[in-house]
């Protein structure tokens, strides 16, 4: 082991897989996490099962956080931030607030500072996410599937039909989210399994665009959710929900029949999109790295180099650098924790 030290920004899937990585490799590294707690999004938004297996996130990032705390060359910042960045030799002198206040001397950074869901208030369409109580978002109905309580906001009850409107917040060119954000299809086919599964009863439809599911999560999930669980998956755009007596009226398009669609609903799941934290917004002003038009962190040489930033001794990984689903997140963050540590060892000037 050298005396040279990675700091690793953000305590979720991708932070804590580079943190361990780092630390496999014999260097010391301080994960700095803003929250008072580890685990990330899946962790913060009370994810219930996490795909292809459907394990349970708490007790899959229970492992990954175990796996860090336990070892004694990670020493972990909660309730920390990184404030400020300055040159220090051949790295980087970091001025933390927060818990944790105080200089740091980094050898190389990695960032990963996530994402955040997209707020269905800013959808151009007419979704009534924040006027109607039974018109909830993919993250919260994981908290109720967590919870094994899958019922109507509006009274309790559980509700007898669901559907989840895809791509809200993505693929628009309207608010400037023209991209994919990947997981969305895959997620939402998920917990329309485990709503079947928790509630035999409920009839569950997707309104899609068209479905875009990432590799094997098309057999994987994709397909036992039509043949197993008889989820129905509908080819139309949503156009508006109201609401009709105690029901949601759901209007759009069947756009494979070609003719207007009008359907009752007791429960309408938003698909929303990833889009850059606050905190990924953050650190990129705060380490001078250059972002993307949509504000993620950009990869300065890829598609061959996804982890290096536009500073030399700054690296990014997971949901920080764009739309990435546990196993983008946790391979992109290896491969950050390997430059980082390379870059540490090496000494070379670093820019400022
Ligand atoms: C509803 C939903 C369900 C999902 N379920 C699955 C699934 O089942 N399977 C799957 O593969 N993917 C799933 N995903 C995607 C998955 O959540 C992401 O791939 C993963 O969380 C990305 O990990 P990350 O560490 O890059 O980012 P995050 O999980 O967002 O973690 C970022 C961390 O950085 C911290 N942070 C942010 N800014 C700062 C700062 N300035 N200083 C210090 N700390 C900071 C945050 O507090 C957080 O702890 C789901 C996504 C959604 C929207
Ligand atoms: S993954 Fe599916 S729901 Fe998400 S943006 Fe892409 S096509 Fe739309």
């Amino acid at each position: 082991m050298g005396s040279e030290r990675v700091v690793v920004i953000g305590g979720g899937p991708a932070g804590l897989a580079a943190a361990a990585a780092v630390a496999d490799v014999g260097s010391a590294v301080t994960l700095v996490e803003w929250a008072p707690f580890l685990g990330g999004t899946p962790i913060a938004e009370n994810y219930a099962a996490l795909t292809p297996n459907m394990e349970s996130a708490e007790v899959a990032m229970g492992r990954m956080i175990d796996r860090v705390t336990s070892n004694e060359l990670v020493d972990v910042r909660l309730g920390s931030q990184v404030a400020a960045c300055e040159p220090d030799g051949h790295g980087f002198r970091l001025e933390l607030s927060g818990d944790g206040a105080g200089p740091l001397h980094a050898d190389a950074v990695v960032v990963a500072t996530g994402f955040q869901h997209f707020d269905p208030g800013r959808e151009t369409q007419m979704y009534g996410y924040y006027e109607f109580p039974d018109v909830v978002a993919l993250q919260d109905l994981e908290a109720m599937l967590k919870d094994h309580h899958v019922v109507r906001p509006s009274n309790g009850q559980p509700p007898e039909r669901i559907c989840f409107v895809q791509c809200v917040g993505s693929r628009d060119r309207q608010i400037g989210n023209e991209y994919c954000s990947k997981v969305c299809c895959g997620i939402a086919s998920k917990e329309a399994i485990e709503v079947r599964q928790q509630l035999p009863d409920c009839k569950v439809f997707i309104f899609y665009i068209d479905m875009r599911m990432y590799g094997y999560w098309e057999n994987q999930i994709y397909w036992p959710a039509q043949e197993q669980y008889h989820v129905q998956y509908v080819k139309g755009i949503i156009t508006e929900v109201l609401q009709k007596g105690d029901k949601l009226l759901v209007r759009g398009e069947d756009t494979t029949m070609g003719r207007p669609m009008e359907v009752t609903m007791d429960l309408v799941v938003l698909s929303v999109g990833m889009e850059p934290s606050l905190g990924t917004r953050l650190m990129a002003k705060t380490f001078g790295v250059a972002q993307n038009k949509y504000g993620f962190i950009d990869a300065a040489h890829a598609p061959l180099d996804t982890v290096s930033t536009s500073r030399p001794g700054i690296f990014a990984c997971g949901a920080a650098l764009g739309p990435a689903d546990l196993e983008d997140s946790v391979s992109s963050a290896a491969a950050a924790a390997v430059r980082a540590v390379a870059h540490a060892r090496s000494h070379q000037p670093v820019g400022a």
